[in-house]
């Protein structure tokens, strides 16, 4: 099969699209033929070996995919060859024709969604589920800011809140980003390059303070953000590229926090509840995952390019 190849660390190039052999699905494991890969900046930090990430070369990379079912291990009990999936995780990497994969790593693709859209399910939907959810523990009727959702996370959030009758303030850096986030539901759109937008934020609610903030870029905004809480504030930090300054006081009179979360540390339980949540979303309309770009696998370096570098308008893509 062809795969995308990373034999060293270093710049989007040392990717190198490579002949190499199929892998073979053990006992509960699932070989799928994949149509679709989604691209997130956490492989542009593995490739890259930074921010704290690095990884064993050489390697395929990629966490999320869609596609269908090849075959399956002796122990597999969910799937059959033929069943259209998506993955969150696998084993071999999912930028190349095929993937293998746990089981509890695989889920059954709605058919309302295209390939293309189920491979953005995997990390986007899971994280912004996590975060929204697990994290904050965001409510009906709060008002919850996406400070940065004009990207994969960011809609994935914006949709689940909405459906959840949450206020949603949403933040872009584009027109087209800003007119994306106004038509999956946000309450109030705002710019997060204008310096004003925290002002904009808080007037929105009254006075009273935002109660969740879901935070893209806290090494940007996180001094800010902590300003605008409302009393019982949380902030979840999804996204960090840097060091930032608070002035911890801020929380201290709103008995506020600050709350980490990385993807990773999500059990198998929680793991099914997550997708069982997105799949109800997805039938019942609620959710349906944007993609911005599709280039074919071979593009990679692109993609890797792109996802940091330019201005984000939902996912970006490669099919096979
Ligand atoms: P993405 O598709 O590239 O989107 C990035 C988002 O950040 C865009 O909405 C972008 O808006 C926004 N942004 C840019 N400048 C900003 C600013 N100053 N303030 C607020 N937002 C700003 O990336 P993604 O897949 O959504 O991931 C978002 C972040 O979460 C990344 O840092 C990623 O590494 C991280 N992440 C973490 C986890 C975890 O487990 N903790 C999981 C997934 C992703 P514009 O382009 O419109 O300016």
């Amino acid at each position: 099969m062809k795969a995308i190849r990373v034999n060293t660390t270093g710049a989007p190039e040392v990717m190198h699209i490579e002949e190499i052999p199929d892998p073979v699905p053990e006992r509960e494991q699932v070989l799928i033929k994949v149509y679709a890969a989604g691209v997130n900046p956490v492989e542009t930090y593995i490739r890259a070996g930074g921010q704290g990430y690095s990884a064993a070369v050489p390697y395929t990379p990629g966490m999320d995919a869609a596609g269908v079912v090849e075959s399956v291990g002796a122990d597999v009990t969910k799937f059959k060859p033929g069943d259209r999936v998506y993955t969150a995780g696998t084993l071999t990497g999912s930028y190349a024709e095929k993937t293998l994969c746990l089981q509890s790593r695989v889920f059954h693709l709605p058919d309302q969604l295209t390939f293309s859209q189920g491979a953005a399910l995997g990390v986007p939907y899971s994280t912004a589920y996590r975060a929204l959810f697990h994290r904050a523990q965001a409510r009906t009727g709060e008002f919850v800011m996406i400070h940065g959702a004009s990207g994969g996370v960011g809609l994935a959030a914006l949709q689940l809140a909405a459906a959840a009758g949450m206020k949603v303030i949403a933040t872009a850096g584009t027109h087209r980003g800003k007119a994306l986030v106004e038509k999956y539901g946000a309450a109030l759109v705002i710019d997060h390059n204008d310096p004003d937008h925290f002002t904009q934020a808080l007037e929105f609610t009254g006075g009273k303070g935002v109660d969740v903030i879901l935070e893209m870029l806290a090494n940007v905004n996180l001094g800010n953000d902590i300003q605008i809480l409302a009393k019982h504030g949380r902030v979840v930090v999804i996204g960090s590229r840097g060091n930032v300054e608070i002035t911890p006081r801020f929380l201290m009179g709103k008995d506020a926090d600050i709350r980490g979360m990385t993807l990773m540390n999500v059990l198998p339980d929680e793991m099914d509840e997550i997708q069982q949540g997105i799949a109800e979303g997805v039938i019942k309309g609620s959710l349906s995952p944007v993609i911005g770009l599709e280039l074919p696998l071979e593009k990679a370096p692109e993609a890797h390019h792109l996802v940091i570098e330019e201005k984000a308008y939902g996912k970006i893509i490669l099919t096979t």
